[in-house]
């Protein structure tokens, strides 16, 4: 892991001093590795077509150079090896790989494709073609490319995996970009690309994008993070062999064909877990997952892992609220496993992860193997993606389907994971996590949802905002008065509920605005005016409204009183309403910006050096020397938000074309205000001790401090002012080093203060 960047350094300095003919051997040789891949697959004729795609993929990026300097041809070559070996795609896939970026960045055009190979590789080309750019632009049109993807995508899911496998290697090969494109990139990666690649069951896939998306956004924790694992790799070892060794023993005793061993959990996943439990590197107790593989016939697979995971339990005692059954509710993404958590030596928890190389295959390729077994089987749970499919194809049709909205309505319903719930009958209904009574009345059926009053949960009455939990049971209960309300929205996940609710809150307005209309008619009548699109336009200027609904909604639910109708000018028949003076806008007379009365401490590189207005957000309270970018908001100015904040994904994912690249300067006179949590032993005195670091060795000034102690524990948060991160980070490390002290975290949110 230590030697990853040397190694991808290495080989493109190396490039540049190639010349031609070496190049060209280069490129040969990547290709002909990529024709052995895909040797068990190839049939008659297979090797022709991939020489012709090579060869015109190859010519039509001749001149073309990737960022580190290497030919491009190299990049589409190394996708179609991803599709081959890692995803375990076949010929046509590995043509559409060579030829994904032809149409969009060459003279070749998708005839040309057509032409070449046929109706079924040009569409896939097509879809690639569309997808590209997916996030550049603006944001609206962001949302309409990734509606194009997922048609696309529900038309031919191998355009899906190819563009994972594309985005892949942009990932590994995204060193060479400049700093603000690669945060771009990462976090588009982390929010669309990875969720995807998990909802495809590619998890070795969907890990390598998180750990990629982190080593970039997050640099110094996933340094830090690794750097821990391999200083504790030997230790760790030896603990799995220790664990290992009997369950081993007897399970070559009951003639088992198997394997098993020892996995870490990746980076990412650590990183989260010490994020969500605001615990240290050192308590994570699951670093490492132990796996059992077993050969079984398909008829004996079942059996089998419950076999073994009876032996283990008789070994290690397993913590019973940690069983997964994924074995009889496979998940959505097909993947299929036991997993339990048990007790191992020395008293450390130990999760383990029980599956069949079939499934353990589906676990690593997901979609791709599950097309591979599905021929040979047969049951109810094949047509999980097409149900799947289906269900995104109901929403995509859905009307005004908008922006922001779709992408997020899409990852919450579509991205998430899922729990598995039962109607009265026993019928087994999949819903993401999160989703509620409503969501599933939605799920049954349009007219149960809208009139869904509440819910029965194991017998017992719920409110219809009640959260689901895998395994409940439930029964819908309706009345023919129910109607849907505004607020329904904030109770539903699912895109098909939220679509429904809004399609009858329009149908419910539209029917009131009808009689707000009868006013309004009746009204510009009685001064004298026409009902006329001239009038309702100035109508809704001077209400600052967007739609002639709008307006008569708000006349019919009174919200708008007319009576200031008599006082509009009338000529002819047309009302002349004054137009209000212009105000002008003095941002730097802003009294509620006391932030930015300094501008000196931050330096804004781009359009230019000028001193700018920002404001530092609240959501993640950024101190100097912190990596930070700089967001354009609608109506505040730049915020500064931290690279590392809860929102920053989402922001860059979202509206990269909005941030601005940002870099503190040099600045020891202001000081910013930044919190730290600190937890350990309640001792006399720790108090003191405590505040004699901070304000007396370090003179740091204290805004606020609270303690709570229970149980010989206490839990204090401290607000302080400090001029930069350096000045922090000694801070902590003071404070770490009192006697009883355990942790010592900065936070980040105003809330948990
Ligand atoms: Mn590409």
């Amino acid at each position: 892991m230590d030697s990853a960047p040397i190694q991808s350094i290495e080989p493109s300095l190396a490039k540049y001093t190639l010349n031609e003919e070496q190049e060209k051997k280069e490129i040969i040789r990547h290709y002909r590795a990529l024709l052995k891949a895909l040797r068990p697959k190839l049939k008659k004729g297979d090797k022709e077509l991939l020489r012709t795609a090579f060869e015109m993929a190859a010519n039509a990026h001749k001149t073309m150079r990737r960022k580190s300097g290497e030919p491009y041809i190299l990049h589409p070559i190394a996708v179609a090896m991803i599709c081959v070996e890692e995803i375990g795609l076949g010929v046509r896939s590995t043509i559409c790989a060579l030829l994904h970026d032809t149409v969009e960045d060459t003279d070749i055009s998708l005839e040309d494709v057509e032409m070449e190979f046929g109706t079924e590789i040009a569409k896939i080309v097509d879809g690639l073609t569309k997808i590209s750019g997916v996030i550049d632009t603006n944001t609206s049109q962001q949302a309409e490319n990734f509606k194009k993807i997922l048609l696309t995508l529900t038309d031919d899911p191998r355009v899906i995996l190819i563009k994972l496998a594309d985005r892949l290697h942009n990932m590994r090969t995204l060193d060479h970009m400049k700093r603000e494109k690669q945060l771009k990139i990462a976090s588009e990666t982390v929010w669309v690309y990875a969720p995807l690649a998990h909802r495809m069951g590619l998890y070795s896939i969907k890990t390598e994008l998180e750990d990629l998306s982190m080593k970039y956004m997050e640099p110094e924790a996933y340094k830090d993070i690794a750097k821990k694992l391999s200083e504790t790799k030997r230790e760790r070892t030896r603990y799995i062999n220790e664990f290992i060794r009997p369950i081993r023993e007897k399970l070559v005793a009951a003639d088992f064909d198997f394997e098993i061993y020892g996995r870490p959990k990746s980076i990412h996943s650590i990183w989260n877990k010490i994020k969500k439990k605001s615990v240290a590197f050192e308590e994570v107790y699951d670093l490492f997952a132990i796996r059992v593989i077993l050969n079984a016939p398909p008829e004996k697979e079942k059996e089998q892992c419950w076999k073994v995971y009876s032996m283990i339990t008789d070994e290690y005692n397993p913590s019973p609220e940690r069983l997964r059954d994924w074995l009889s509710n496979p998940k959505s993404n097909g993947y299929e496993a036991l997993h339990t958590t048990v007790m191992g030596p020395q008293g450390k928890w130990v999760e383990v992860q029980i599956r069949t190389k079939r499934m353990n295959e589906i676990a690593e390729k997901g979609l791709a193997a599950h097309f591979k077994y599905k021929e040979g089987k047969d049951g109810n749970d094949e047509d999980r993606f097409d149900k799947w499919f289906g269900q995104i194809r109901e929403v995509l049709g859905a009307p005004d389907t908008d922006g922001v909205d779709f992408l997020q309505d899409f990852k919450t319903s579509f991205l998430a994971e899922e729990i598995y719930v039962y109607t009265p009958k026993g019928e087994v209904k999949m819903l993401p996590t999160g989703s509620t009574a409503l969501d599933f009345a939605f799920s049954i059926h349009s007219a149960i949802g809208t009139k869904c009053i509440g819910a029965k949960v194991h017998h017992k009455l719920v409110p219809i905002g009640h959260k689901l939990r895998s395994g409940d049971q439930i029964e819908i209960i309706t009345s023919n008065k129910q109607k849907p309300s505004e607020d329904w929205l904030n109770m539903v996940v699912t895109a098909k509920a939220k679509n429904k609710i809004k399609d009858s809150l329009r149908e419910e307005k539209r029917k009131i605005a009808e009689d707000g209309k009868y006013v309004l008619q009746r009204r510009l009548e009685s001064i004298g005016a026409a009902y006329s699109q001239h009038n309702i336009d100035e109508l809704m200027q001077f209400y600052k409204l967007n739609s002639a609904l709008d307006l008569n909604y708000k006349i019919a639910t009174k919200a708008i009183d007319l009576r200031e109708l008599k006082d509009f000018q009338i000529l002819g028949d047309k009302i002349e309403i004054p137009k209000p003076k212009p105000v002008f806008n003095d941002l730097t007379a802003d009294p509620t910006k006391p932030i930015s009365k300094k501008d000196s401490e931050l330096i804004i590189f781009g359009e230019s050096s000028d001193k700018i207005m920002y404001t530092l957000a609240k959501c993640c309270n950024p101190i100097p020397g912190d990596d930070v970018f700089g967001f354009v908001s609608t109506g505040k100015g730049l915020i500064i938000h931290r690279t590392s904040c809860p929102n920053a994904t989402q922001l860059l994912a979202n509206y990269g074309h909005r941030v601005v690249k940002t870099k503190w300067a040099k600045n020891k006179e202001i000081s910013f205000l930044t919190g730290l949590k600190i937890v350990g032993l309640d001792d006399v005195g720790v108090i003191n001790k405590i505040t004699n670091v901070i304000s007396g060795d370090l003179r740091i000034n204290i805004s606020g401090l609270s303690i709570d102690s229970r149980e010989g524990l206490f839990e204090g948060t401290i607000k302080v002012f400090v001029h930069d991160k350096e000045e922090l980070e000694e801070l902590v490390n003071r404070l770490k080093s009192l006697n009883g002290i355990q942790t010592v975290d900065r936070f980040d949110t105003e809330k948990e203060g």
